[in-house]
This record gives structure tokens, sequence and C-alpha cells, in this order.
């Protein structure tokens, strides 16, 4: 199974990345990637370890595989899949979006219900299975931009002024497919392998030239990565900023200067429908956002562990009103689990035989992150105070003799030192006051779709409102103006 630094020497292949008006040389190297590229390297590494029983025979290759690319195909498959999702995020303590799980996860589906991708315009459903093969077999990275570029959300691309701002098929040729446009926003995909662009919103008739589905090596000619502002190279330290210096994967606005897509990385051609199909026809959208649960989940607790700690060192955990604090944040964190695991529980096989998480349980949860994410990191926010400010510039003061003396004897707590204090309340400064925690903020509240989408679209949808509404007209079909009907 592909090592960590097998990965990272993969990722030296004159891939387009700009930051700050130039192209980055090496991504492996550079102060805005390395880190994060480190820690995806470390993923890898604790994926080959047997002893972290991370893989499994998968069919389709006749070989072994990483359980986080399988599609389960029994309840123990799916509880094993899930620990593996887990020792993944427990790793960066879930603070990395789009580890290779996520992306994977959907192409599991996709890979098993390959009938979708034999549509109107050309069966591409081959091109699919040799895909997840890869992916299968090589561990693939892969990253995706499949929302439009925010232009204007007044109307589709068709409606926009300029040409190809979202990517489209600007002709056919015999050897593929020439892109142009753009797509956002692909998280990751700086240090990815591999970026997939489609598009998950509702396209119009019009819009056709837009409805595609690709997938392209990051180092594609005329493929651009036009990154936000890395926040990694601004953090002094691992000590000041323990979060940022980690895991700031970055997060990309795609270009395409008339790409060449090869047919053979084709899996839809101009097909609207089938755009829609290929996420909600396959279990694709449900299985994947269950990892992106999985990982969510493991993130609340990392910052529960925190919260709490605060309360201890500060002396304020006795405190009933403070203990009431911490009890809400228990109650929204053990509700995003308990959506995890009630949709394992509530599990069940689609006409594939892949076995596909409860969707009212899912999306239920999913349908408030967008409030508890940001509810939480409230909760701590009050409770750290302002000790998230009583803090040294950066390490530096701690070593120095100029102010560490000072340092040492005003900022500590009873039976806390210093350096534990300051650690600790660092920590929590990248969880609610960073650039980094900023974006995550903005992460958790989007990554899945505008709130109102999650909301309108999935766990309205999904929830099963006809069993409730049909149990109700039952109850008052019961009775009437003169009394109880017999
Ligand atoms: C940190 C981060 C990482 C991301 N990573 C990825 C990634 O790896 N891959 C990827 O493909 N995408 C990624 N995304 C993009 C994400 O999928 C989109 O942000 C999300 O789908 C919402 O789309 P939008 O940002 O264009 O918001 P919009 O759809 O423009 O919505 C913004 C706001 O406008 C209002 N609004 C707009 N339209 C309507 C409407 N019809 N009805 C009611 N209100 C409306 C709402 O208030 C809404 O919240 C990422 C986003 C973030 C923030």
């Amino acid at each position: 199974m592909r090592t960590g630094k097998e990965y990272l020497d993969s990722l030296k292949d004159g891939r387009t990345v700009l930051v700050d008006g130039k192209a980055v040389e090496d991504v492996t190297e550079h102060p805005a990637f390395n880190r994060a590229a480190k820690t995806m390297a470390e993923l890898f590494d604790l994926a080959a370890d047997p002893n972290n029983n991370m893989q499994a025979h998968a069919e389709e290759i006749d070989g072994l595989a990483n359980r986080v690319f399988m599609a389960p195909r029994s309840s123990e498959e799916l509880k094993l899949r899930r620990q593996a999702i887990e020792c993944w995020a427990k790793h960066t303590h879930g603070w990395v979006g789009r580890s290779p799980d996520h992306v994977g996860t959907f192409f599991s589906c996709f890979g098993t219900h390959l009938e979708v991708f034999n549509t109107e315009n050309g069966d591409f459903s081959e091109n699919m299975r040799n895909y997840y093969k890869r992916i299968l077999s090589e561990n693939l990275y892969v990253s995706y931009a499949i929302i439009p570029p925010q232009v204007s959300r007044a109307t589709t691309a068709s409606g926009w002024e300029g040409d190809y701002l979202q990517v489209g098929v600007v002709r056919e040729t015999e050897e593929g497919l020439i892109v142009r446009g753009s797509q956002m926003l692909a998280t990751g995909g700086a240090i990815a392998d591999e970026v997939f662009i489609t598009c998950i919103k509702p396209l119009g008739p019009d819009d056709v030239d837009f409805a595609i589905s690709f997938a392209l090596p990051i180092s594609t000619d005329g493929l651009k990565l036009y990154c936000r502002r890395p926040y990694a190279p601004a953090a002094t330290s691992e000590f000041d900023y323990p979060l940022t210096t980690r895991y700031d994967e970055p997060d990309s606005l795609v270009v395409f200067d008339d790409v060449l897509v090869p047919w053979d990385r084709v899996f839809i051609n101009r097909d609207i429908a089938a755009l829609r199909s290929q996420f909600f026809d396959t279990g694709a959208h449900v299985l994947g956002n269950w990892q992106a649960q999985i990982r969510f989940s493991t993130k609340l607790k990392f910052i529960a562990g925190v919260a709490r700690k605060v309360t201890q060192v500060n002396g304020t955990d006795k405190i009933p009103g403070v203990q009431e604090k911490l009890g809400e944040l228990a109650a929204l964190i053990s509700g995003v689990e308990s959506g995890v695991l009630a949709a394992e529980y509530t599990a069940e096989p689609d006409a594939a035989g892949v076995i596909i998480p409860g969707k009212r349980a899912l999306y239920g949860a999913m349908g408030l992150q967008a409030e508890t994410y940001p509810r939480v990191i409230t909760i701590l926010r009050d409770l750290v105070g302002g000790g998230v400010l009583q803090l040294p510039s950066s390490v530096t003061d701690m070593v120095s003799e100029v102010t560490k003396g000072d340092l040492e004897h005003y900022i500590q707590s009873p039976g806390v030192s210093s350096e534990e204090r300051v650690k600790l309340f660092k920590l929590a400064w990248d969880i609610i006051g960073s650039e980094f925690s900023g974006r995550h903020q903005q992460y958790e509240m989007f990554y899945a779709g505008a709130p109102f989408v999650v909301k309108g679209a999935y766990t309205y949808r999904n929830f099963g409102y006809e069993e409730f509404v049909a149990e109700l007209d039952d109850f008052l079909s019961q009775y009437n103006v003169h009394g109880k009907k017999e």
C-alpha cells in the first residue's frame, strides 16, 4: 500500500499552484503547503500499517485496498469503514475536512453504480470502472470542485455575461473534450493527486455545456489552482498556532485554460440529468456526507476536551452556570455523534447491495450543522474569556531571559505551570480566533452546500414526512363533529 513518502514524492510533478502572483515550485517544500502535505503523508502511513485494520480485500481489484475507498456490502463492513475513517479523523482530530477519504467515498458509490454513467450522450461506465479501480489500487487522493464559481446566483452560468466563467465544454476532439472556465473550491487540491470536476448545483436546459463530469491529474497542462491566502506561513510556531501549522489544507479556485480531458477521463458529457443521478441515485451523497459527519463528530469531541480542560484550569468547573454551559456543549456534540451512529444503525442495502446509511439521521445532523458549529464555538469563546489574550506575543517570550520570569510568575493557575496554561489557551485561540479558525467556521457552515440547500433540499426531503402525515391523517379520521367514529 502506498506510503507517505511515495505520496510526497508524487507531488513533485510540475503542477501549477498559484500564490502571491507566482507559481509554487514544489508544494512539499513551500511553507503554505508542506505541513499539510506532511499530515496527509501521515494518513497514508497509518493506512499502510496493518495494525490499524484499514486494509481489506476489494473484489473490484481482487487485492488489498484501503477500507475508506471501498463500498460497504454488510453492516459489519460499514462499521469497519467507520472505524477506518475515525482512525484518520482522530489523527487530525477532525481538523482536515477533505482528507482522501472524503471524495474517495463518493467514488466508492460511483464505482459500484456504473449504470448511471451509461448516459443518453455516451456510455462512460467503463471509464468510471477503471478510475475507481485506480483509486482502490493506487490509494489516490482525489479532491473535488463541484460548485460553479460565485459570479451571480440570480441565474445559472448560461445567464452570466462573459463566456465560460464556469467550466464547460468548448469543443470535442478525437482525443477528448476541450474544457475552459473555472469551478470552486478544491480544498486540498494543491496537495492532491487529482481533481474531480462536476456540478452538484441544479442547472437549467441552457446550461448543457456545463453538465460534465471528469477527473484529471492536478499536473495537467492548462489546469491552474488559485489558492486563497494560506495561513500556515504567518503562524509563528507550532506552540503559538498548533492547528494552523499542521492542518491548513489549501482551498483553491480551479481554472482550465482550454484543457484536454481525454475520453477515458470523461464520466458525463453534456447531460444534466446524469449530473444529479451520480450524486443522488448511487448513494454517493449519503455515504460521502456520512464520512464528513464522522470527521465532524471527532472534531467536536476534541473541542469538548479543550472546553472542559479550560474550566478545570480556570477553576470554574464547579460553578453550576458553567456546568450548564458544558452540558449544552455535551448535548450539541452527542447529537452529532448520535446522528452518525443512528445513520449506521438504520443503514440498508440498495439495489447494488451497497449498504447506505439512514438518510433521516444523517441529514438530520447535517441540517443543524451551520448552527451547531457556531454555537459550539460561542460556548468555548464564553468559557475562555480573556484568557486567550492574556498570553505572550509568541513562544519566544517564554524562553527569553527578558520576559520569561514575569510570564512564569503571572500566567499560571493552581497546579498548572505557565507553559501548560499558555499552551492550552493558545490552542483555544486557534479554535476560536485565528484566521484558520474563521475559515473552519465557514467550512463547517458551507462544505455540504449553503444552509438553505442542506436544510431545504436534504433534511426536509429525506425526513420522511409522509409517514407522519399518514399517521396524523389516521388519527384525525377517528373522530368528527359527531364524536368518535365507529
Ligand atoms: C472553506 C470551504 C471549503 C470548501 N471546499 C469545497 C470543496 O472542496 N469542493 C467544492 O466543490 N466546494 C467546496 N466549497 C464550496 C461549497 O460547496 C460552497 O460554498 C457551498 O456549496 C455554497 O455555495 P456558495 O458558497 O456559492 O454559496 P451560495 O449558494 O452563493 O449561497 C450563499 C448565501 O446566499 C444566500 N442564497 C443564495 N442563493 C439562495 C437561494 N436560492 N435561496 C435562498 N438563499 C440563497 C444564502 O444566504 C446563502 O447562504 C467550500 C466552501 C468553503 C467555505
